[in-house]
């Protein structure tokens, strides 16, 4: 049975966290693959039993565009994650209610996440993508209006949904997304993966995914999804802030998985994502006209044509920093820098000897999932059909 011990506390949301302070600057040595150690003030919190925290932090050079996840078919980096640990992910949104609800939860257990966006999404609900960062979690694009059919549009078409999607993120959050991306759907093919590899843009599939696309109830969401990590010893996984869901059983799922002895790996970006300059110069004028910066937003935000001819963008040694998520005391956190080999990546998968092999196939039994109910199956159709007639679609119509 899956209870939620009641956390108390509501965290300080001035407090400023030095989760990254000094990562940048181990990433230095200019070693082409071996992992650097910094050490970083880390996310603490007043939770009364600790909360779940995050136990390292990830930095990845993205330069080789390197490929994460066990669900793909091609050859990819091993995972950086050890037994009993998970990165958290969240697709598709913002989307205020379900986002918010979301964020507060992670605050409560002061733990941190990955967000990959939607474009649209950001265009509509721009304060949102800025209250993901100014909680300390990691923004990574979804394309611009998920597409589920990516791998079938023309190339040009294609490549222009990540483009763009990338462009709009960057330019609500104040050129603060990471060069890290997800497909919709995981609809990949050789064409994007390589275009994604010359950008110096980071790939995630998914390890575990929680199926909270077609489960409506929050009970057994939690059970399905706690099942499956424990049944894969952690990973990346996979869930969406735009499902109620969702937030409705995070609480329980942070719950067990602390019980369980699970920790949680903060994946972030060395670098920032630089948009190509003719996007951002066809989307400033969308976004300025629904999006004008107030009060302490005007410094940061996005409106600036601030890409232009150095770049990447770099977190400064404590950039976002004072922004971060809430902290009251000062723990160390461990930074592990990561520069992945540049190497063909769209090779097909070695069968055996690679690391990966056998999480893939352990991978398959945990996607083995029960399928949806007739009722899930139903709540997540007229699920999507509102977000997509009520919210996606008059993003910029309006
Ligand atoms: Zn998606």
């Amino acid at each position: 049975m899956l209870t939620l011990k009641p956390i108390v506390t509501r965290l300080a949301a001035a407090a400023a966290i030095m989760l990254a302070a000094g990562s940048a600057h181990a990433a230095d040595s200019g070693a082409a693959t071996s992992a650097s150690i910094g050490a970083a003030k880390a996310t603490s919190c007043d939770a009364k039993d600790g909360g779940l925290g995050v136990d390292r932090i990830v930095e990845i050079d993205t330069s080789t565009g390197p490929l994460y996840g066990a669900l793909s078919r091609y050859e990819r980096e091993k995972s950086f994650l050890a037994p009993k640990e998970v990165v958290l992910t969240f697709d598709d949104g913002p989307m205020p209610w379900i986002t918010r609800s979301i964020l507060d939860t992670l605050d409560r257990f002061c733990t941190k996440a990955t967000f990959f966006s939607v474009g649209r999404m950001a265009v509509a609900y721009p304060q949102m993508v800025r209250d993901v960062l100014a909680r300390g979690h990691t923004l990574g694009g979804h394309t611009w209006s998920h597409p589920l059919n990516l791998k079938r549009l023309k190339g040009d078409k294609a490549i222009d949904q990540i483009e763009r999607g990338f462009a709009a993120l960057a330019l609500t959050s104040g050129g603060r997304v990471s060069p890290f991306f997800r497909f919709p759907g995981l609809s990949d093919n050789p064409t994007m993966l390589e275009a994604l590899q010359k950008r110096g843009i980071a790939t995630f599939t998914v390890d575990v995914v929680s199926d909270d696309s077609f489960i409506a109830s929050p009970s057994r969401l939690a059970k399905v999804t706690v099942d499956r990590v424990v049944a894969r010893n952690g990973g990346i996984v996979l869930f969406h802030d735009i499902k109620a869901a969702t937030a409705k059983a995070l609480p329980v799922i942070l719950t067990e998985l602390r019980q369980r002895g699970f920790k949680v790996v903060h994946m972030r970006s060395e670098a920032m994502l630089k948009p190509l300059p003719e996007l951002v110069a066809e989307l400033q004028p969308l976004i300025a006209k629904k999006d004008p910066p107030r009060g302490g937003d005007v410094k940061r935000a996005a409106m600036l044509p601030f890409y232009g001819a150095v770049g990447p963008e770099r977190l400064p040694p404590q950039g976002g920093l004072a922004a971060q998520g809430p902290a009251t005391t000062e723990d160390r956190i461990t930074v592990e820098v990561l520069r992945p080999e540049a190497r063909d990546r769209l090779a097909p998968r070695k069968k055996s000897g690679s690391s990966g092999a056998a999480a893939v196939t352990a991978n398959a039994g945990d996607l083995a999932t029960p399928p949806p109910t007739r009722r899930e199956r139903k709540a997540a159709k007229s699920w999507s059909t509102k977000v997509s007639r009520e919210r996606l679609n008059r993003t910029l119509v309006d």
